[in-house]
C-alpha cells in the first residue's frame, strides 16, 4: 500500500483512495465517492473536461497571448505554531473549453517550445501585484517556482528584480523555488546566477529535495536559504517508517547546512506531529490549505488565529 501511494504520489496523480484487498466491485465506486468528496477547490483543481486533454503549441500560445493562465495561492505555515509565513504560488490555466488544468500537463511543453520565461513572467507579475495589494501583513513572502531553463543566462536576476521593482515588492519577500536537479545540471554557470539572485536579495529554495541527484559538496557550495523536503516522502510518512526516517536525515542534514526545512504535502495531523517533533520549520500541504486562488486565500488567512496551533492545542489531538 505504501509503495503504491508513493507511486502514484511520484505520477502527480491525485489519490482518492486505497481500497483493501479483495477487490470486489461494489468496493471501487464508495472508493471513487469518498475520496472525490474531499477533492482540491474546484477553482485551483482540475476540471472533468480536463481529463485527456493535450495541448499542442498553438493551444500553449494562444493562452500565453490571451492571458489564460492564473494563479493560485497555498499557505506556508510555522511549524512551532501555525503562524502564517507566506504562499507558495503555483500556475493554472483556465482553459476556455477544458476548464483548469494544473501545470504537469504544460510547463515541460512550456520549456520544450522556449515560452517558460514568458510563463515565469506572467506568473510573477500577477503575484507580486497581488501581494502588493492583498490587505495581509508585510512580512508575508511569496514563493514563485522556477524552472532549470531560466536560470540560463546572466540577465535572469535583473529580470526578475525589474519584476519586483515594478510591483514596488522587495526581492527579500521573495523565495525562488528550484528542483534540485535544475539546480545542479550545470553547477558553474547555476552558482553564477543563483549567487547573483542572492545579491539581489531573492531567497532561494532547492524544491523537491531527496529525487534529484545532487552531491552533497555542491549542495553546500550554493547559496540556498530554503530546503523543501519532497511530498512523496511527506504523504507516505503514515505508512512508510522509511518514508519518516528519511524525513527527519534532510530535516537533520537541511539544519547542519544553516537551512530553514520546510515539509510539503502534509495531509494528516498524525505527519504534521511527527514533523514538528523533528524540528521542522515550515509546513505546506491539504491539511493546513489547499492551493486557493488569491481572493479566497486572503479571506483564508483573515479569518484565522495568528498562532492558531500554540492557542489551540487540541488541533493535534483530532
Ligand atoms: P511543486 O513545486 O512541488 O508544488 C507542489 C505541488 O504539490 C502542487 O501541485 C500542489 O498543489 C501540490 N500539493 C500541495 N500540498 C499537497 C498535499 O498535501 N498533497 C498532495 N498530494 N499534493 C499537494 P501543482 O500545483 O499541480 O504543481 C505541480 C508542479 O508544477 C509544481 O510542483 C511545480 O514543479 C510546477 N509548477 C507549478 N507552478 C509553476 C510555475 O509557475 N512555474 C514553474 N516553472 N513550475 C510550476
Ligand atoms: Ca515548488
Ligand atoms: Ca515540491
Amino acid at each position: 500500500r505504501a509503495a503504491a501511494r508513493r507511486s502514484a504520489a511520484e505520477h502527480l496523480l491525485s489519490l482518492v483512495g486505497v481500497p483493501a484487498k479483495p477487490l470486489l466491485p461494489p468496493t471501487v465506486p464508495g472508493v471513487l465517492r469518498e475520496g472525490l468528496g474531499t477533492r482540491e477547490d474546484p477553482a485551483a483543481g482540475p476540471a472533468a473536461g480536463a481529463v485527456g486533454f493535450e495541448p499542442t503549441e498553438a493551444d500553449l500560445h494562444r493562452a500565453l497571448d490571451q492571458g489564460e493562465l492564473g494563479v493560485v495561492y497555498q499557505p506556508k505555515l510555522m511549524c512551532a505554531t501555525g503562524a502564517l509565513a507566506g504562499f507558495e504560488v503555483l500556475v493554472r490555466w483556465n482553459h476556455p473549453v477544458h476548464g483548469v488544468i494544473t501545470p504537469d500537463r504544460f510547463i515541460l511543453l512550456a520549456e520544450e517550445l522556449g515560452v517558460i520565461d514568458t510563463l515565469t513572467e506572467q506568473v510573477m507579475r500577477q503575484a507580486l501585484a497581488w501581494l502588493q495589494r492583498s490587505p495581509l501583513p508585510a512580512g508575508l513572502s511569496l514563493s514563485i517556482n522556477l524552472s532549470a531553463r531560466t536560470l540560463v543566462g546572466l540577465s535572469v536576476a535583473d529580470r526578475l528584480e525589474r519584476f519586483c521593482t515594478e510591483a514596488g515588492v522587495a526581492p527579500s519577500r521573495v523565495t525562488l523555488e528550484l528542483t534540485e536537479t535544475a539546480a545542479m545540471e550545470d553547477p558553474v554557470s547555476a552558482l553564477d546566477v543563483l549567487t547573483r539572485l542572492r545579491v539581489k536579495g531573492f531567497e532561494l529554495s532547492i524544491d523537491d529535495f531527496g529525487t534529484g541527484y545532487s552531491s552533497m559538496s555542491q549542495l553546500a557550495r550554493l547559496p540556498f536559504s530554503e530546503m523543501k523536503v519532497d511530498k512523496t516522502f511527506v504523504i507516505t510518512a503514515p505508512s512508510s517508517g522509511d518514508s519518516r526516517t528519511i524525513i527527519k536525515s534532510i530535516i537533520d542534514l537541511g539544519h547542519n547546512l544553516g537551512l530553514r526545512v520546510v515539509a510539503e504535502g502534509v495531509e494528516d495531523h498524525e505527519t504534521l506531529e511527527y514533523l514538528r517533533r523533528c524540528g521542522c520549520d515550515m509546513v505546506q500541504g491539504f491539511l493546513l490549505s489547499r492551493p486557493l486562488p488569491g481572493e479566497r486565500v486572503i479571506e483564508w488567512a483573515l479569518a484565522r488565529p495568528d498562532q492558531p496551533w500554540l492557542e489551540s492545542p487540541s488541533f493535534f489531538s483530532r
